[in-house]
C-alpha cells in the first residue's frame, strides 16, 4: 500500500510507539503498524487502537476517580454520556460535570464504570454490568420462580 502522506513510497509493516496522556498521567504501547520508511506516517489498525484505548481505561479504572479518566473510560467502551447516564441513573449533566471536573465525579458511578471496563476486557459478548444496570435502570418483570442451588457440596 502506497503512502497516503507522501505517496513516495510503499508502506512496510513495522512498529510504532502508541502514546496518550490522561488525566496527567502517560500511557504508551508498542504496535505493530504499517509504516513509511519515507515520512514516518504510520498506520495503525482500529482494533489495535480500541485495545490500546481498553487497557489504558483500566489502568485508568484503579483511579484516582478523576473526570478525564471516567470520560476516557466512557468513551473506550463506546458508550455516549446519555447513556451512561441512564445505566447510572443520573442526567447526562452531571455526567458532563464530572467529566469536565465542575464536580467531584462520584466514586460509586466510577467503580461502575470500572466494571464495565473489565467485562470488555473479558472480551466481545461480555457487557455484564452493562446488562445489570440497564436491568435496574428499567425495572420491569419480577424475578420469582425456580432457583438453581447448583452443586452443594
Ligand atoms: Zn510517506
Amino acid at each position: 500500500m502506497r503512502c497516503p502522506t507522501c505517496r513516495e513510497s510503499e508502506l512496510q509493516d513495522g512498529t510504532t510507539q502508541l502514546e496518550t496522556t490522561v488525566a496527567e498521567q502517560q500511557f504508551s504501547a508498542q504496535a505493530s503498524a504499517l509504516v513509511c520508511l519515507k515520512c514516518g506516517e504510520y498506520l495503525v489498525d482500529g482494533r489495535v487502537m480500541e485495545r490500546f484505548e481498553l487497557e489504558v481505561a483500566w489502568k485508568l479504572a484503579f483511579g484516582p476517580p478523576a473526570g478525564e479518566s471516567f470520560r476516557f473510560m466512557r468513551k473506550a467502551l463506546g458508550l455516549k454520556a446519555e447513556t451512561v447516564a441512564d445505566l447510572l441513573q443520573t442526567t447526562p449533566e452531571t455526567v458532563s460535570r464530572w467529566e469536565t471536573g465542575k464536580i467531584r465525579t462520584d466514586a460509586k458511578a466510577f467503580a461502575l464504570m470500572a466494571m464495565m471496563i473489565l467485562d470488555r476486557r473479558r472480551g466481545r459478548g461480555w457487557k455484564t454490568t452493562q446488562n445489570y444496570l440497564a436491568e435496574l435502570a428499567n425495572p420491569g418483570s419480577q424475578r420469582q420462580g425456580q432457583v438453581d442451588l447448583g452443586h452443594v457440596a
